[in-house]
């Protein structure tokens, strides 16, 4: 058993749920896991149930990892809840994922990119995340067209990308992006043909 192998049976996470094969995290097929406990209370927050760690259940950093390692598949999205307010746990979480798989993580969190890399105890997680969802919900700047984000000020930010520029964050290439946006468009297509079908 290696060393962070240790340190994580040890370890809670304190979820809400995890929702497998959902295409609303991210791109693709993903198993999401929803954080209970956030401390940014965004007037308008879809899920202010989310905001108190105790209406989470506590599940053990290596059981959870086992689960999500079943599926051969399936990418992993962090979301909550704020997953960085607990971020040791999510972090031994992540480290068991990259070294068992090649899957790649997403991870939303009330915090800017900026805020996460001036704190040694937020940046732990950054090493094992692919794309960062930032910044706290405003309602303000909802626009319900946005991909996989609520808000216009919240970024995809490309983690290992910005790493390599120093840290300036670098946004996903939302090109990456479009095949999905594609098979929206398709998917609703065929659903209407079909039903046309069934009227005529
Ligand atoms: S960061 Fe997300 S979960 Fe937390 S209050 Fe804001 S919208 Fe709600």
């Amino acid at each position: 058993m290696i060393g962070s192998d240790i340190i994580s049976l040890a370890m809670n996470l304190f979820l809400l749920d995890i929702i497998e094969d959902t295409v609303v995290d991210g791109p693709g097929f993903r198993t999401s896991l929803y954080a209970a406990g956030c401390r940014h209370h965004c007037p308008g927050c879809h899920n202010p149930q989310s905001w108190e760690r105790e209406h989470g259940h506590a599940v053990g950093v290596e059981e959870v990892a086992e689960r999500l390692l079943t599926d051969p598949f399936s990418n992993i999205t962090f979301s909550g809840g704020d997953p960085l307010e607990q971020v040791e746990a999510f972090t031994e979480l992540a480290k068991l994922i990259k070294n068992k798989s090649k899957k790649n993580i997403w991870c939303y969190t009330g915090y800017r990119y900026e805020e996460v890399c001036r704190s040694a105890r937020l940046a732990q997680i950054l090493p094992y995340i692919d794309v960062l969802v930032d910044g706290r919900f405003n309602q303000h700047l909802r626009d319900t067209d946005l991909l996989f984000r609520g808000s216009s000020n919240q970024r995809l930010i490309d983690v290992p990308e910005s790493f390599l520029k120093g840290n300036n964050f670098t946004i996903t290439h939302l090109i990456l992006l479009l095949p999905y946006r594609a098979s929206i468009v398709f998917n609703a297509i065929s659903c209407f043909c079909i039903n046309m079908l069934f009227l005529v």
